[in-house]
């Protein structure tokens, strides 16, 4: 068995009207609202000759051959489902149904093609955070579900030492002493962990936790990536790293090497403490989000930062946070005089990288930027992954 970790991100409730397709309905809503991962279930008839896949043909033992079956007749029908991305992003659900009419039931995979009769009703509750994606498999023929490299956090807590409980924390209450002995584990697997390069996946984001005086480098591994970063104080992470307050510490459009960064509430929070790139990183472009590839002409879901921002906070249990502005590691926007900006390439070569030094406990949060719209050349057109390592 493999398994990812995700949290609950937000519920839809629709009504599908007679002579949709089930499965085509679905996906196309979950492209138009960015939906990757979801539990789906639906409830609702189906009309006469909607097929179902029943089995593999037993006859074709060369290969595994789906045996499809037309429903006779309008059918009632209670179905669950998987949604998760296939190689090129695109949501594609997973749904068994079982369908009856007058005690004779059959149960089959939706993916064949069932029509709604009248109406149907489905609750689609999103998982953020969630690493899988549905691979083709050339043994089988099928898309199957891989857990990707998101690390699971319950992953890489049993990987590591589950050192005992404090001692003195309160024994009346073993809920709480279980609860410091799980954040002692995740604190030191999670110091273990990212002491090794860690990846940020084109187009996704990664969260990391780091101590007071920890540092973190950020690789442009390949030289042409925008890494919109992110900062959150703990415990309480409605204090974050803020662009236009750090512009009026600094009075500077630009960190230099040894200037921090502040907060909203304008506490220090990260430190540039080395810079191998050309720097110059913007601090005043807002993270690409929907509605900016929408205003593009994308059709259907782009990836964007402000979603990988939600995700990978929600993947250290953080939901509901707003999108402060991101500070654009690398990202390259000279201003003119006349205050006019433009759009460029990062002028950094691959492996620059850039260090920040934890001011106080928080999280920092990292987006490999995937814009590539030609107009917007910031990433080269060409999105790449990027790097990241803690340093003690
Ligand atoms: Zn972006």
């Amino acid at each position: 068995m493999k398994y990812t970790e995700g949290t609950m991100g937000r519920v839809f409730i629709l009504r599908l009207e007679d002579g949709e397709v089930l499965n085509d309905t679905i996906e196309a809503f979950a492209r138009d609202r960015g939906v990757r991962h979801a539990s789906v279930t639906f409830l609702g008839g189906s009309a006469d000759g909607s097929t179902v896949v029943v089995g593999p043909d037993a006859d074709r033992s060369d290969a595994i051959v789906p045996l499809t079956h037309t429903l006779q007749g309008h059918r009632e029908v209670l179905a669950l489902g998987t949604l998760a991305p296939d190689e090129k992003g695109e949501p594609v659900l997973h749904m068994h149904a079982a369908a009856g009419r007058e005690g004779d039931a059959t149960v089959g995979c939706t993916r064949a093609g069932v029509n709604v009769w009248l109406v149907g009703e489905a609750v689609i509750q999103e998982i953020l955070g969630a690493g899988a994606e549905r691979v083709h498999d050339p043994a089988t023929g099928f898309a199957l579900l891989e857990m990707n490299e998101v690390e699971p956090r319950g992953a890489a807590r049993a990987s590591g030492p589950a050192p005992e409980p404090e001692r003195g924390v309160d024994s009346s209450s073993g809920r709480a002493a279980a609860e410091a002995a799980d954040a002692a584990a995740a604190d030191a697997a999670e110091s273990t962990a990212e002491s090794a390069v860690q990846t940020i996946p084109a187009r996704r984001g990664h969260a990391v936790r780091l101590k007071t005086g920890q540092s973190v480098r950020v690789i442009n591994t390949h030289g042409h990536q925008v890494v919109d970063t992110w900062a959150f104080s703990l415990p309480d992470p409605t204090e974050s790293m803020s662009m236009e307050h750090t512009r009026a510490a600094l009075r500077s459009l630009f960190v230099s090497v040894g200037q921090s960064l502040v907060t909203n509430r304008r506490r220090p929070i990260l430190t540039l403490t080395e810079d191998t790139s050309p720097g110059g990183h913007d601090t005043l472009i807002a993270a690409c989000d929907r509605y900016r590839y929408e205003q593009l002409g994308c059709a259907g879901y782009h990836d964007n930062c402000t979603d990988n921002l939600a995700q990978a906070l929600a993947q250290l249990g953080h939901t509901g946070l707003e999108t402060p502005s991101p500070w654009n590691l690398f990202m390259h926007i000279p201003v003119g005089e006349d205050g006019h900006l433009e759009f460029q390439p990062p002028r950094s070569k691959p492996g620059d990288s850039a260090t920040l030094r934890a001011e106080q406990d928080c999280i920092v949060v990292f987006s490999a930027c995937p814009q590539d719209v030609s107009s917007i050349p910031v990433n080269a057109d060409a999105p790449t992954e990027a790097h990241f390592v803690v340093l003690p």
